[in-house]
C-alpha cells in the first residue's frame, strides 16, 4: 500500500494543503463552517481535512454568483467557449495528477481515474465547438411582413450537486455546457470526495483570472447535502439543479424545487441489464459484463447490475464468467496491476453485506464471491470479492439499485421479448445492452416496444458513455439528459420572437379589432 508522503505529493501538485478551504466564489475562498477530515479507501488513512461552508459562506458566493451573471451572460457564446477550451488545456496539463487524486479520493482503478479526466478533457472541447452552435429555428409567419423565430437565453445560475462515484466528470459535463450557454455555476460536490472539487475549482479559478474575468462564475460550496445541498433546492435566485444521485435523495430535490417552480436535471440510480441471447457471442458477452459489474468496484450508475441469460447458453455463459472473475485483480487501485480497488468506505461495504443477506434471505443463491477482505491485508476495510448470485428478478433485492459488486443472474425461457419483458420489470431506466448477432433480435430490443432505458446498446456493455450524445435515464433514473446531443438546451430559456416590418397591425387567426 502507498505511505503518506506520495498522497501528498499529488495534493501538493494540486495546490491542496493539510487543512483546505471548501468554498469559493472564483477568487476568495471560504470555509466558516465545520472541518471534516478526507480519509482514503485504499487504506483508511487521512489525506487532510476541509472546512466546509456556513450560510453566511452560501450567501455570499450566490450574492457574487448572481452578480456575475450580468456580466458573463454579456460575453458572446464563442468567447465563452474560449474560456472552457483554455479550462481543457488546464486539465491536460493536470490530468496525470487530477486522475490520481480520483483514485485516492474515492478508489476507482488509475486507469478509469484517468480516463475520468479524460472525459473532462472532452467535454471542453465539446463544448468549445457548441458555443457556435446555440440554435434557434425561424418560421414563415401567417402575417404579411412578419418574421418570426427563437432565440436561447442564458437561465441564470446553475446549481450542480453531483455524486461521489464520478466526482469531477459530472462537474465538467455540467460546468462547460452551462458556461457557455452563458450560466454561472455553484457546484456542491459529494461529502465524501471534496479534495477532488477543490483542486478541479483551483484550476478554473486560474483560467478564469487569467482572463481578467470577475469572481462569480464558477463557484464552490461543500458541505452536507441536507444542509447545504438543501439551501441550493430553496433558493429562488437559482433556476436549474442538476443533480446526481441517489433515487430517494432525487425525489426528495425534485420535489423542494417543484415548488418553487424551479428546473431539475435528475440523474438518478440504475438497475442496469444485459440480455444474452442464444445468438450471442457468448466470450464478448462475458468479457463485456466483467467490466460493466467489476469495474469501478460496481459504483458507477450504469455497473451492470443484472444478466438476462438464455437457458440455452446459461451454463457454457456462467462458466466463462466466473472463470474471469477468479482472475480479477482486487488490490490497491493506484497499481497498474489492480483491476478492482476497494469501494468507498465501510458504510458502503456494510451495504453491500446486508444486500447479500437479503438474497439469500429472499431465496437468490450466493455462486461467487461477496467476501469481505481481511483488513490486516487490506488496511482501511473498504476490499470486497465481487459476488454473483441466482436470482428471479422478482425479489425485492433485485429491484433495487445496491452500489456495489454484486451481479445478478436471471434465466429466461423463449423468444428475446420475454427477455426483454423481464429487463424492462425495474423501477429504474438507465442504460441496458443485449448480447446477439442476430438482427432481429437486436431490433426487436431498440424498438420502441424495446428497452425502455434512455441508453441502449447492441454488443456493447451498460458502462461507460461517450460525451458525443445525451446522458441519462427514463423512470426512477429521473428523466434527465446531460453533455452531448441537444441536451444544452436545458441550460437556457427559449424565447419566442415576431417582429413586425410593416406598418400596419396584424392580429393572428385573422382577428379583425378595429
Ligand atoms: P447521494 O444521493 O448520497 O448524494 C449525491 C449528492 O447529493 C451529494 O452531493 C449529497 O451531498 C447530495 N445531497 C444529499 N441530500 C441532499 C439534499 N437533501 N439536497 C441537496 N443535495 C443533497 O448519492 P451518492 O452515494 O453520492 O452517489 C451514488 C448514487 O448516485 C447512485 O444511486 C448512483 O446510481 C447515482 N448516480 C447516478 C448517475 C446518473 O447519471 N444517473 C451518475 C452517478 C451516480
Amino acid at each position: 500500500m502507498l505511505n503518506q508522503y506520495n498522497y501528498n505529493e499529488v495534493l501538493q501538485q494540486l495546490g491542496l494543503e493539510n487543512i483546505n478551504l471548501g468554498a469559493s466564489d472564483g477568487q476568495q475562498w471560504l470555509g466558516h463552517g465545520k472541518t471534516v477530515d478526507v480519509l482514503t479507501p485504499i487504506d483508511g488513512s487521512r489525506l487532510a481535512s476541509v472546512k466546509q461552508a456556513n450560510a453566511d459562506d452560501y450567501e455570499q458566493i450566490i450574492a457574487k454568483a448572481a452578480a456575475a451573471f450580468n456580466t458573463w451572460r454579456m460575453v458572446p457564446a464563442p468567447q465563452r467557449g474560449e474560456i472552457v477550451r483554455q479550462l481543457g488545456e488546464e486539465l491536460r496539463k493536470n490530468k496525470e495528477a487530477l486522475g490520481k487524486l480520483v483514485t485516492i479520493e474515492m478508489g476507482k482503478s488509475i486507469q478509469e481515474g484517468l480516463g475520468e479526466v479524460q472525459e473532462m478533457i472532452d467535454i471542453c472541447d465539446y463544448a468549445c465547438g457548441q458555443s457556435r452552435m446555440l440554435y434557434g429555428v425561424q418560421t414563415h409567419s401567417e402575417r404579411a411582413r412578419h418574421r418570426m423565430f427563437e432565440q436561447w437565453h442564458p437561465l441564470g445560475i446553475v446549481g450542480i450537486i453531483s455524486a461521489f462515484n464520478f466526482p469531477v466528470a459530472v462537474w465538467s459535463w455540467n460546468l462547460c455546457i452551462a458556461l457557455i450557454c452563458g450560466d454561472v455555476c455553484v457546484w456542491k460536490p459529494a461529502s465524501a470526495t471534496p479534495l477532488t472539487a477543490i483542486a478541479c475549482q483551483k484550476i478554473i479559478e486560474k483560467v478564469l483570472k487569467a482572463n481578467g474575468l470577475p469572481a462569480g462564475i464558477a463557484c464552490l460550496i461543500t458541505g452536507k447535502g441536507s444542509e447545504i445541498g438543501e439551501r441550493l433546492n430553496l433558493d429562488r435566485r437559482i433556476p436549474l439543479i442538476s443533480y446526481t444521485g441517489s433515487t430517494k435523495s432525487g425525489i426528495h430535490i425534485s420535489k423542494v424545487v417543484a415548488e418553487r417552480l424551479g428546473k431539475t436535471i435528475l440523474e438518478l440510480g440504475g438497475n442496469n441489464a444485459i440480455i444474452v441471447t442464444k445468438n450471442a457471442d457468448v466470450t464478448l458477452a462475458a468479457k463485456n459484463i466483467l467490466f460493466g459489474a467489476v469495474g469501478t468496484s460496481g459504483q458507477r450508475c450504469t455497473s451492470t447490475r443484472r444478466v438476462i441469460i438464455a437457458e440455452s447458453v446459461y451454463a457454457q455463459f456462467t462458466e466463462l464468467l466466473l472463470s474471469y472473475y477468479k482472475k480479477i485483480t482486487i488490490g490497491n487501485p493506484l497499481s497498474e496491476g489492480s483491476l478492482m480497488g476497494p469501494l468507498v468506505d465501510t458504510q458502503a461495504v456494510d451495504t453491500m453485506m446486508k444486500a447479500l443477506d437479503a438474497i439469500r434471505s429472499q431465496g437468490g443463491k450466493i455462486i461467487y464471491g461477496g467476501e469481505r477482505l481481511p483488513e490486516d491485508k487490506y488496511p482501511g476495510g473498504c476490499y470486497v470479492i465481487p459476488a454473483i448470485a441466482e436470482v428471479t428478478n422478482n425479489l425485492a433485492i433485485v429491484q433495487e439499485e445496491t452500489f456495489a459488486p454484486i451481479l445478478y443472474l436471471v434465466k429466461y425461457k423463449g423468444d428475446v421479448e420475454s427477455a426483454i419483458k423481464i429487463q424492462n420489470d425495474v423501477p429504474q431506466g438507465l442504460s441496458s445492452a443485449i448480447f446477439t448477432n442476430n438482427l432481429i433480435e437486436s431490433e426487436q430490443f431498440l424498438s420502441h416496444a424495446g428497452s425502455d432505458c434512455g441508453i441502449a446498446n447492441v454488443n456493447a456493455g451498460t458502462s461507460g458513455a461517450e460525451i458525443g450524445l445525451a446522458f441519462g435515464g427514463e423512470k426512477e433514473t429521473g428523466g434527465g439528459r446531460e453533455s452531448g446531443s441537444d441536451a444544452w438546451k436545458v441550460y437556457m430559456r427559449r424565447q419566442t420572437n415576431t417582429l413586425n416590418w410593416s406598418e400596419t397591425t396584424a392580429l393572428a387567426q385573422g382577428i379583425k379589432f378595429d
